[in-house]
């Protein structure tokens, strides 16, 4: 049984999900979850196939307060998004959010950086002119500018990269130029006070064999006093906690004694990884 018992990054079926919000709430109450963070992908003006539409915010936060309710004293509900760098919204109604950046903007709109791997591969070849690194090195100060500007509670998925570099062999991870890129870009983070993201979606899906973010940068990120969060990016209820005793293991390899998650009477708690 895992420690972290809780997720603040889930997704229903008002974005991108495959879970309704009431049975996501069953299902994270019968794990004996001691929190549960919903954030559904804020609106925003594009590709909105993936994130809740503008009319259904309105729908999310009574659905959201109803499952408060129907949970109190046992299970402390919150509302909270996920929001890209380019939605369209505020997040200040929420409890917490969670920054992330899933898209680069060009001429030709916006490419997804977890999306399909071909518009990006083109992207990498029309705009990059075919180096890879430099689509890093654009996707990470975007990220860095993002939280250093508003110092978001949780920075979402810091290497979300990794998923079509995989695919289309941008570049080599191990090189002290992508490394040194990528610390380059976390270091300032960890003056913010953000919670940095160990998300193991990638991993539930298929798509890549350790969370989000490289060892090499959490180790870095204890090394600045950096404090973390374990989450799922949960969009099926099935993997609400899928890969959390790998992710734990994996923290304390680095050195990692705690955590933080969502609290059962503040927002914010800590708790032992061991
Ligand atoms: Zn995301
Ligand atoms: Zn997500």
């Amino acid at each position: 049984m895992s420690l972290t018992l809780s997720s603040a990054h889930v997704h229903t079926t008002l974005c991108d999900g495959k879970t309704p919000a009431p049975d996501m709430a069953r299902a994270a109450f019968e794990k004996g979850f001691v929190s549960l963070g919903f954030s559904s992908h804020a609106p925003q003006v594009f590709d909105q196939r993936y994130c809740m539409l503008p009319e259904n915010e309105p729908r999310y936060r009574e659905q959201i307060r109803a499952l408060q309710d129907e949970y109190a004293g046992r299970m402390p509900i919150y509302m909270g998004l996920e929001r890209d760098a380019y939605a369209c919204v505020s997040a200040e109604d929420y409890d917490f959010y969670i920054a992330s950046v899933h898209y680069l903007k060009w001429p030709g709109g916006f490419v997804a950086i977890d999306g399909a791997a071909e518009p990006l591969g083109r992207y990498v070849r029309e705009r990059c002119g075919g180096d890879g690194l430099e689509l890093a090195r654009r996707y990470f100060g975007l990220l860095r500018d993002y939280v250093t500007a508003e110092k978001p509670p949780i920075i979402g998925h810091f290497d979300l990269i990794r998923i079509n570099n995989r695919r289309l062999g941008l570049y080599d991870e191990n090189t002290p130029v992508y490394r040194g890129m990528a610390l380059d870009a976390l270091r300032p983070m960890a003056e913010t006070g953000s919670l940095l993201e160990v998300n193991t979606g990638g991993v539930a899906r298929g798509y890549l064999t350790t969370p989000y973010p490289d060892a090499f940068l959490l180790k870095e990120w204890k090394n600045w006093g950096g404090e973390v969060i374990v989450t799922s990016d949960c969009h099926d209820m099935r993997l609400l906690d899928a890969q959390y005793d790998e992710a734990e293991e994996l923290l304390r390899s680095l050195g990692y004694d705690h955590a933080v998650r969502l609290g059962k009477d503040t927002l914010w708690e800590r708790y032992a990884l061991k």
